[in-house]
């Protein structure tokens, strides 16, 4: 066996799955308060109200069609590297350690749920790039807490341009439509509750159009979880 390396830098740590003393100390991990909704988290306490009856202004506008997303991460340039290792460079054996983060970020979300699937990849990316790192999430988060996962629950009917530099009301016309439940798997969804899973949410369009997509389809309801998200300062 190799010895364990930390998920970030690869410096030597004790064990496997985990991240250094420094790397620890440089991400930010999401944690409350945050918007009962989307996961925002509240760099100050908004009111003495309960955790779960806050609510961002973001969601107060234009609440999302999902009912709660949540994050491990905040994703920013500490926890970039991470991310993006897993996402490009056959970091597989990260899945596990990430679920593992996913799981407590998202219990409530998990215990609630009756199916878990990955927002998908268009086969023409997923050719390029050999693996959907969103499907490795769900597969393992699906292991770890025995929600039932449904890999190919949604298609992407296109493939939809790089989101990267887009505004938030383009990334929304860009997604629009782009998801579908697959023919054949409405009928498993139909009444079910159904935990979303992405590796990186940045304005929340592509999780929001395929929350639209499963509850067109019958779905009872739709969380989110992610390994990181971007978090508007
Ligand atoms: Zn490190
Ligand atoms: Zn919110």
């Amino acid at each position: 066996m190799l010895p364990p390396r930390c998920l970030r830098c690869g410096l030597l740590v004790e064990q496997p799955g985990t991240l250094c003393v420094s790397c620890w100390t440089d991400v930010s991990f999401v944690t409350e308060p945050l918007c009962g909704h989307c996961g925002l988290p509240f760099d100050h306490d908004p009111a003495p109200a309960k955790a779960d009856a806050m609510t961002c202004g973001a969601c107060l506008r234009s609440p999302p069609p999902f009912q709660r997303a949540r994050a491990v991460l905040r994703y920013d340039e500490a926890s970039r590297p991470l991310v993006l290792s897993f996402k490009h460079a056959d970091r597989t054996e990260a899945a596990g350690a990430f679920a593992q983060w996913m799981e407590r970020a998202a219990g409530e979300l998990i215990a609630d749920c009756d199916l878990i699937a990955p927002v998908p990849l268009h086969w023409r990316r997923l050719f390029a790039r050999r693996y959907n790192q969103a499907a490795l999430l769900a597969q393992a988060l699906s292991l770890r807490s025995g929600l039932a996962g449904m890999p190919d629950l949604l298609v992407r009917r296109r493939a939809t341009p790089s989101q990267g530099r887009l505004s938030a009301d383009r990334r929304r016309r860009n997604v629009a439509g782009a998801f579908a439940v697959r023919a054949g798997r409405q009928e498993a969804l139909r009444g079910r509750r159904l935990l979303l899973v992405d590796d990186v949410m940045t304005t929340g369009a592509t999780v929001s159009a395929c929350a639209r997509a499963a509850l067109a389809a019958g779905a009872r309801g739709v969380d989110v979880a992610v390994l990181a998200r971007a978090v508007r300062s």
